[in-house]
């Protein structure tokens, strides 16, 4: 296929983008009508259907970008993996979901699936033979999210795919921590790729946004499902989403190259008892993580020393702002259990190894040196001793 042919910031930049045969513009025309003539014309076009031009251009790009046959672009990314579940599961299905996933997805399951009829089961851990001891007679969708949220675990892909080939069902990833820059699931044989792309996609902390991708059929029956659920995106915010993706290559290699930086500062420093970033070679999935994604992201998690506590370490910061959400251009910090984890029971969250310590360090573009100097004036000026090197 064509894209097999471009390097990622070559499909970033160009795939799908409209010609403006009027002006001869540089980029791509914005499209904001919602009525379009019905006659003599090759599509009935409306914005809820997911066809008008900026959607239809938007979607070619995201669809290059996981190497799939095609994309569609919703409100959100809730918008995305609701309606891509609720496509493929019924009232009597099951789905197997593993055990460490976004708040909000796991949520959706938990409040709502019980009144749709569908019945669920979390792994206990993340070993294909885990995904395998869920599987039922009517299991029909396996769920998995690599790198997850906040730990950084890895999830074998290729495992996940073989096992969903053995049990014909169909496989599911939210790959919005690797982004496409970082992890392509469908090289491994995963069937529909999610994306929350008011992250890396956007990257810039301003457009809520979801990206579905897959084959044509798979992608059929998801708009068949899509338009009576109405997910749309507005075509104006589908316009800026092409503009702020043309740079999400650079934007997120950078990321990568600043996160490996802080992650090896944080392992050396004694302040910090533990760090999670797949990229260290002390992570216990590092060998897979480098056999499955191109970089290892931006996300990294960290625990403090019990000396330090770590809200007031947060509010000392003066770069990296405490913020709910992730990905932007700029770094931030936050701590799971008051925010993406806050309503998951104590319990659950120590069973899944979230402490009240752990920082979750969204790694955005400045310069590394200054994102470390804001750390060591934060741990001063909270009378931590200056940062010691671990003997
Ligand atoms: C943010 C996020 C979502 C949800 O996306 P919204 O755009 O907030 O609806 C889903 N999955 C992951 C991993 C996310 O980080």
């Amino acid at each position: 296929m064509e894209y097999k042919k471009q390097g990622i910031n070559t499909i970033c930049t160009h795939v799908g983008e409209l010609e403006d045969t009027q002006y001869k513009g540089a980029v791509s025309p914005l499209y904001m009508s919602t009525s379009y003539a019905f006659e003599d014309v090759d599509i009935k076009r409306y914005p809820r259907y997911f066809n008008t031009p900026n959607q239809k251009a938007l979607s070619e790009k995201i669809a290059a970008l996981e190497h799939a046959e095609d994309a569609m672009i919703f409100g959100s990314g809730m918008a995305a993996v609701s309606t891509a579940l609720l496509a493929f599961l019924k009232a009597g299905d099951h789905v197997v979901l593993q055990n460490m996933l976004y708040g909000g997805t796991y949520n959706l399951i938990t409040k709502q699936f019980e009144n749709f009829g569908i019945s669920y089961s979390f792994t206990e851990g993340l070993k294909p033979s885990d995904f395998e001891a869920k599987i039922r007679e009517n299991t029909k969708v396996i769920y998995v999210e690599t790198p997850s949220n906040p730990l950084l675990t890895i999830t074998d892909l290729a495992a996940i795919a073989e096992l969903t080939k053995k049990y014909k069902l169909v496989s599911m990833i939210d790959n919005t921590f690797a982004s496409p820059v970082n992890q392509n699931p469908i090289d491994f044989g995963i069937d529909v790729i999610i994306h929350s792309a008011t992250k890396y996609m956007g990257g810039h902390s301003d457009i809520c946004a979801g990206a579905v991708a897959s084959s044509r059929s798979n992608m059929e029956r998801i708009f068949q499902l899509a338009i009576n659920l109405g997910g749309s995106l507005s075509d104006y915010t589908v316009w800026l989403l092409e503009r702020s993706i043309k740079t999400m290559g650079i934007r997120v290699k950078q990321q990568n190259k600043n996160a490996m930086h802080l992650a090896e500062y944080l392992d050396g420093n004694a302040n910090i008892k533990k760090v999670y970033y797949p990229g260290l070679k002390s992570h216990p999935d590092h060998a897979l993580a480098k056999s499955q994604m191109h970089g290892f992201g931006g996300m990294l998690s960290f625990e403090l020393i019990e000396a330090i506590d770590a809200t007031e370490f947060r509010k000392a910061l003066k770069l990296i702002k405490s913020s709910m959400s992730l990905a932007g251009v700029e770094s931030t910090m936050l701590s799971p259990t008051q925010t993406s984890h806050a309503l998951l029971s104590e319990e659950d969250r120590y069973k899944q190894g979230i402490s009240d310590g752990l920082i979750r360090f969204s790694i955005g573009i400045e310069e590394p040196e200054d994102l470390i100097k804001d750390i060591e004036q934060a741990l001063r000026e909270i009378k931590v001793s200056q940062p010691a090197l671990k003997s």
